[in-house]
């Protein structure tokens, strides 16, 4: 399958049409954004690992029962995926408080959870995806009640399938965030699921896995990227 003309350039993915009217190429950049695209750089390698990673993920998610747009990998950057109507929600789900989460309510980052949270964002960028509820979102008809009955079940039971693959790889899924799409009838998994969208960290020591290295500028980030990756794969 080739790619045909470019539908899209986000800020980690470029999106391709193909000749399957149903069939998407998405191609891994290695740019990487923080703080709504204000901060700018480049992580050498990244999307390598994280169209790798996701395909990986995406894979064991499809065998326990999971529907993800995978279709199949063509190259290190590039996969075929099936053409969803993306539901227009940044879906997080945290284990762990960190990030925006820890600030908001004033918990030091690390402290445990009594049970994992469901959150959304209303993806838009101009708006930089501000916090949404469930009325706010039938309300505004981004979803309806169904689909986010759906999109919070598949949501939780994502996240209980990704806490067991990371442990079992000696890290701890703190957080992480995922979109949903229409294909058909259905509500299937879509978008990525790497160090980018994910806070991970190493079970013994804590170190940060992922993003956040890029974010706070703590160094080594290509290396987080390749040690996620070569958990993975070992
Ligand atoms: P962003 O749009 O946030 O900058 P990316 O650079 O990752 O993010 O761009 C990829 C875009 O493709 C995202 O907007 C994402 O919602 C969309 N997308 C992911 N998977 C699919 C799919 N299967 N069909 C259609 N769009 C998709
Ligand atoms: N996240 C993401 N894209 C976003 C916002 C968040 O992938 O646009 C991920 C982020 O990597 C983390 C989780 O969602 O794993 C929760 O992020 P949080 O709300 O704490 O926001 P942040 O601190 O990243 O601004």
């Amino acid at each position: 399958m080739e790619k045909l003309e470019m539908l899209y350039e986000g800020k980690a993915k470029k999106v391709y049409q193909t000749e399957d009217p149903n069939l998407y190429i998405v191609e891994y950049k290695d740019d990487a954004t923080a703080f709504n695209g204000e901060k700018k750089g480049s992580i050498a390698g990244k999307g390598v690992i994280n169209n790798k990673m996701t395909n990986i993920v995406f894979q064991y998610l499809e065998k326990n029962g999971i529907q993800t747009h995978f279709v199949k990998e063509l190259s290190d950057r590039q996969t075929l995926v099936k053409k969803v109507e993306i539901v227009p929600l940044e879906v997080i789900v945290r284990n762990i408080a960190a990030g925006s989460f820890s600030k908001k309510f004033g918990v030091e980052e690390g402290t445990g959870l009594q049970n994992p949270i469901l959150e959304f964002s209303y993806k838009n960028d101009s708006l930089g995806d501000p916090m949404i509820n469930n009325m706010q979102i039938t309300a505004l008809g981004l979803a309806t009640e169904k689909e986010l009955d759906i999109i919070s079940q598949m949501a939780l039971k994502i996240n209980e399938l990704l806490k067991t693959f990371f442990w079992e790889r000696n890290i701890i899924l703190v957080d992480f965030k995922i979109e949903f799409g229409r294909c058909g009838a259905q509500i299937i998994l879509a978008d990525e699921i790497s160090p980018d969208t994910c806070r991970l960290w190493d079970k013994d020591t804590k170190e940060k896995l992922d993003k956040d290295r890029f974010r706070r500028d703590l160094g080594k980030v290509e290396q987080a990227y390749e040690e996620v990756w070569n958990r993975i794969t070992k």
